[in-house]
């Protein structure tokens, strides 16, 4: 194996078993969700980079509809239909093991686009331009992408993110480039960093605490990697984060 299959598989393996694989939170999206313009009566919902379905999830029980969940990852999309059997949902869920940004579905086919914290492995732009056409005619899309709080960005924090994700943009610069892909933007919204603790780097700190002294290799340089995040995250949490674009097909 490649040295970079070796990582991803790590990684996977990693965020395997955890109920979300990035930052979210379940009340923060039905905040969200509760503030959408009207939908159709059944709206076609896609839930891209889905992980095992933590979006998917919510998603599900808000539309009370069927949810499409695209992934890379056909171990996560096993994990997300095994949790849909013992929830007595398989019939609400299609999963699909793909490239979410080269999706072959005919044009103006989806309702509701949502991602979470995956949109940065397309970037931000490119996740949009390649998933407007997709979108209905006011079909809404509901994006989280890392962000800048502030134009005043300590050195530590500026140099770790823009090196880890170059595209990293403020806020208004992010909803440029959705007006730029096609789009109106109808809110932004922060989640909170709490969030981010209590429903993801926890439970990771825990799996890590369980995992580490039998890691190989690529396992050790992924837990390396994510501890240097997390503790980026713990010093400058009010200078970045993960906003919620809500988008409409302009
Ligand atoms: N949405 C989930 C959540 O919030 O828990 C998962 C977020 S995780 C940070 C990002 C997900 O995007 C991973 O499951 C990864 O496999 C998936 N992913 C990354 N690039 C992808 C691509 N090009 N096509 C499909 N999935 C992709």
């Amino acid at each position: 194996m490649k040295e970079s299959d070796k990582h991803i598989a790590a990684l996977i393996d990693l965020h395997r078993s955890l109920d979300r694989q990035g930052p979210g939170d379940a009340a923060f999206s039905k905040h969200i969700l509760s503030l959408l313009p009207e939908l159709p009566q059944k709206p076609r919902i896609a839930d891209l980079g889905s992980g095992t379905g933590a979006g998917t999830f919510v998603l599900i029980e808000w539309f009370k509809a069927k949810v499409c969940a695209v992934d890379f990852s056909q171990a996560f999309l096993d994990e997300l239909e095994a949790h849909a059997e013992a929830r007595g949902l398989r019939d609400r869920v299609q999963t699909v093991q793909g490239d979410m940004g080269s999706l072959n579905w005919p044009p103006a086919s989806i309702d509701l686009l949502w991602s979470e914290g995956a949109a940065y492995n397309l970037t931000f732009f490119g996740a949009l331009r390649a998933w407007r056409p997709l979108l209905a005619s006011n079909g809404l899309a509901v994006i989280s992408e890392i962000s800048w709080f502030s134009k005043d960005i300590p050195e530590p924090v500026w140099n770790y993110w823009t090196n880890a994700y170059p595209a990293i943009s403020t806020e208004a610069e992010n909803s440029e480039k959705a007006v730029a892909a096609g789009f109106r933007v109808l809110a932004i919204h922060r989640l909170p960093a709490s969030a981010w603790w209590e429903n993801y780097y926890n439970p990771l700190k825990e799996k890590i605490a369980f995992i580490k002294a039998d890691a190989d290799e690529a396992m050790g340089s992924v837990i390396q990697e994510v501890e240097a995040e997390m503790d980026i995250f713990r010093h400058y949490s009010d200078t970045y984060g993960y906003s919620f674009y809500v988008l409409q097909a302009a």
